[in-house]
Formats: structure tokens, C-alpha cells, sequence
């Protein structure tokens, strides 16, 4: 059903041969976090292995090559994201640590009583809660952009709402509950139209397509590695320079100054200011692996492969008895969320992890668009370019049988 060669790509992935409960695994929990290559897993070990040394202060061989290798990750990040320079690239420990930060260094600088901060009604819960604690320390308010029954943000609505109290505006690339694909480009030039900042969240987006942070326009983008091939605990906060050169350190430490003293400290240069204390060099280093790893693939033929496999899932969901999708959006990634009638996401999803299908159920950290729907959460299959056809067909067959328990 298409060109892409998925057998050659599952061999990169040893994760992927193994039994779950007598049955060959199916992972269709990708959108929680996606497995690793061999070539990462390489990478963090040897890197463990002969370089292992803390960053930028040692005056010895393994010291200068672990810097090399983490500063070339980074160079990296910024190509990947087409950043201008490698400095407007901070590491993070995840997505929610990025957007905390630009929601307290940049709010705290820039947020005051009347302000706006506009995020929309399906994110997640990483871009709302760091808004709200914003928005109480500095007198501003959050508002939600509202978000129609199939999971669109509804944008003339968002377009209303735009005035130049408007000083924030924080978006999902893309839905991780739904795989909505927002339009982002729209919203952009719109929310800067009145003078808004935006922040868009691409937790769900870098894993799909190539994002070009020029072209966009945008602020701030962040994501996690652990989304994008690469290991846990290491997040990536992209930002205009003039931004992030205006705003105040996140937290204080090593690294992030330039000369300390008890009559106050200067702190160092971009993007080391936010960065205080050891970072997570393993990670990084894993994280350039896995950006090497996607640069050596035809990602064209990896998304068109992506969304082959939701087309055909969802042609079997449409044909399938007693099951509803969440999430109709015109533009997805490979996000399928549905529920089966008379049957409670949590109890679906251990009966299909019974089967070896592993998927993800409940509110998926987005409670506000699942209280909007009046559902207590979805069964969500999300798929990667190392998913088959017949693992679409193995989730299909797992359902009808969870069905039979059921209904
Ligand atoms: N935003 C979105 C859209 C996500 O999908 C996720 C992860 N589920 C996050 C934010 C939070 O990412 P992390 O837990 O890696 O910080």
C-alpha cells in the first residue's frame, strides 16, 4: 500500500520485536512517546561509554569532547528547527519545562493586570496550567480559544477575540488528544497583527514533518526529545533572540552566570542564561542521534506512509460497529481517538493490552476538551512510519474481540 520500506525501518527499533502477553507486540502509543533507534540508544551508551564529563569547565580531553559533542546537538536542534543560530536553542527536561519557563521569565517581564493570554480549548495540560500560574502572578487573564465538535479550532471566534490586551497566544502545533493540525501559520500572522506574542507547542508536530521556525515566524516552539526519537528528560525551548535576550533568568545555579558575588550576581550569555546547573548531556547527545537518524530517512515517504496507515484505520473505524471517533479534523497527523459504546476507554485499553496492542486511554492531559465533549476520555491508537498495515489489522481484530467482553 506504499513505497516506504517498513521493514527495513523496524529493524532500527529493537524495542519493537518482543511478546506482550503471548502476543507480538503492536505499539500504537506513539503520540505518548515514540521508541528509540538503535543509533540513539548507541549514541547515549557510547557516550557513557569514552566521553562521559561534565560540559564546558573541565580543562581535560574528555571534558573538551563531551562539550563538543552536546554543542554539536544542539547545532543540530537549530538546523533541524531552522533556527537562525544554535544560542536561540535551550535545552529544557521536556516540552512542560520550556513553556514554563517562557510562561515565567517571559510573563514576568511582559504580563501585567488587563493583559490577555489566549491559549486554545484543546491543549494540553503543559501549555494551560503554566499560563494560569502566570496569569495569577501578574493580574492578567487566560482565556480559551473555543474548539468545535470536531476538534477545529474555530476561528473566527479566535479572530473576536483579538485585541491588543492580547499579549500571548499559545497553540498546539498539533492536538495530541485528536492530532488535530491547527492552523498555525493563520494564527500567527493574526495574533501579530495585534501586537500578540505566540508561543506554539510542537510536542506533537516534530515527529512528522520538518518545521521551519523562520517561516512560521514564531516566538517561541518547543518539544520534547522523547516525542522525536530520542531519550526522556530532555526537552528543546526555541526563541526570537531579542526575546529571550530581554528576559530574566528561570532558575539560578552554575552555568547560567557570568561572575557571581554577595553584592549581586551578571549572568552569562544566550542560551547558557537558562540554563543553570548540569545538563542533561546524554540527552542531548541522543537527541542529535535521533535528528541524524530522520535526516538519513525519506520523511516525505515516512508521513505519506503515516498517513496511509490513519486512512486505512480509519476506513476499518468507520466500518466498525459501536465505535465513534473524537477528533474529525480535515488535517491530522496519525492520531486515531474513539470509543467503543457501553465501554469505558480504561477497560478497552487492557483489554487490547491483553492482545499485545498497546494504546493510550483517558483524558490524554487535555480534561478541557474532554469535559467540552462530555466523555470521560478517548482509546487513542497513534501511529508511527515504523507502524505496518497488519498492525492495523491486529488493532481492529483486538477490538472486536474486546467487544465480545464488552457489549
Ligand atoms: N504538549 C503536548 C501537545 C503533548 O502531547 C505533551 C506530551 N503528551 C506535552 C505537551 C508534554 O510533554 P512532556 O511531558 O514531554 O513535557
Amino acid at each position: 500500500k506504499s513505497g516506504f520500506d517498513v521493514e527495513r525501518i523496524r529493524a532500527d527499533f529493537p524495542i519493537l520485536h518482543q511478546q506482550v502477553n503471548g502476543q507480538p507486540l503492536v505499539y500504537l502509543d506513539n503520540a505518548a512517546t515514540t521508541q528509540k533507534p538503535e543509533q540513539v540508544i548507541a549514541a547515549i551508551s557510547d557516550y557513557y561509554r569514552t566521553d562521559n564529563s561534565n560540559v564546558h569547565r573541565g580543562a581535560h580531553a574528555l571534558a573538551d569532547r563531551a562539550t563538543v559533542k552536546f554543542e554539536a546537538a544542539r547545532e543540530k536542534v537549530a538546523q533541524f528547527l531552522n533556527a537562525p543560530a544554535a544560542k536561540q536553542i535551550i535545552w529544557t527536561r521536556g516540552t512542560t519545562e520550556s513553556i514554563n519557563l517562557v510562561a515565567a521569565s517571559w510573563g514576568k517581564a511582559n504580563l501585567k493586570p488587563g493583559d490577555r493570554i489566549l491559549v486554545s480549548a484543546m491543549e494540553h495540560h503543559a501549555n494551560i496550567v503554566p499560563w494560569q500560574f502566570a496569569a495569577q502572578a501578574t493580574g492578567a487573564t487566560l482565556e480559551p480559544i473555543p474548539v468545535d465538535a470536531h476538534g477545529n479550532i474555530n476561528m473566527l471566534a479566535f479572530d473576536s477575540m483579538l485585541d491588543s490586551h492580547v499579549k500571548m497566544v499559545a497553540v498546539g502545533h498539533v492536538s495530541n488528544a485528536m492530532g488535530t493540525i491547527n492552523p498555525i501559520e493563520k494564527i500567527i500572522t493574526l495574533a501579530h497583527a495585534v501586537g500578540a506574542r505566540v508561543l506554539i507547542d510542537g510536542a506533537q508536530a516534530v515527529s512528522h514533518w520538518a518545521v521551519d521556525v523562520q517561516k512560521l515566524n514564531c516566538d517561541f516552539y518547543v518539544f520534547s526529545a522523547h516525542k522525536l526519537f530520542g531519550p526522556t528528560g530532555l526537552g528543546v525551548l526555541y526563541g526570537k533572540e531579542d526575546l529571550l535576550n530581554s528576559m530574566p533568568p528561570y532558575q539560578g545555579g552554575g552555568e547560567m552566570i557570568e561572575t557571581v558575588s554577595f553584592a549581586g550576581t551578571t549572568f552569562n550569555q544566550l542560551p547558557y542564561k537558562f540554563e543553570a546547573g548540569t545538563p542533561d548531556i546524554a540527552g542531548a547527545i541522543g537527541l542529535g542521534a535521533a535528528i541524524d537518524y530522520l535526516n538519513a530517512l525519506d520523511r516525505v515517504a515516512a508521513a505519506e506512509h503515516e498517513q496511509a496507515l490513519l486512512a486505512y484505520a480509519e476506513e476499518k473505524a468507520r466500518a466498525t460497529s459501536g465505535l465513534t471517533l473524537v477528533g474529525t479534523a480535515p488535517h491530522k497527523t496519525s492520531v486515531m481517538s474513539f470509543l467503543i459504546d457501553g465501554a469505558h476507554p480504561a477497560d478497552v485499553g487492557v483489554l487490547l493490552d491483553k492482545q499485545g496492542v498497546a494504546v493510550r486511554t483517558g483524558n490524554h492531559c487535555a480534561q478541557p476538551i474532554m469535559d467540552q465533549f462530555a466523555i470521560p476520555g478517548t482509546v487513542r491508537a497513534s501511529f508511527s512510519f515504523y507502524n505496518t498495515f497488519a498492525e492495523v489489522d491486529r488493532l481492529f481484530a483486538a477490538i472486536e474481540k474486546a467487544k465480545t467482553f464488552l457489549v
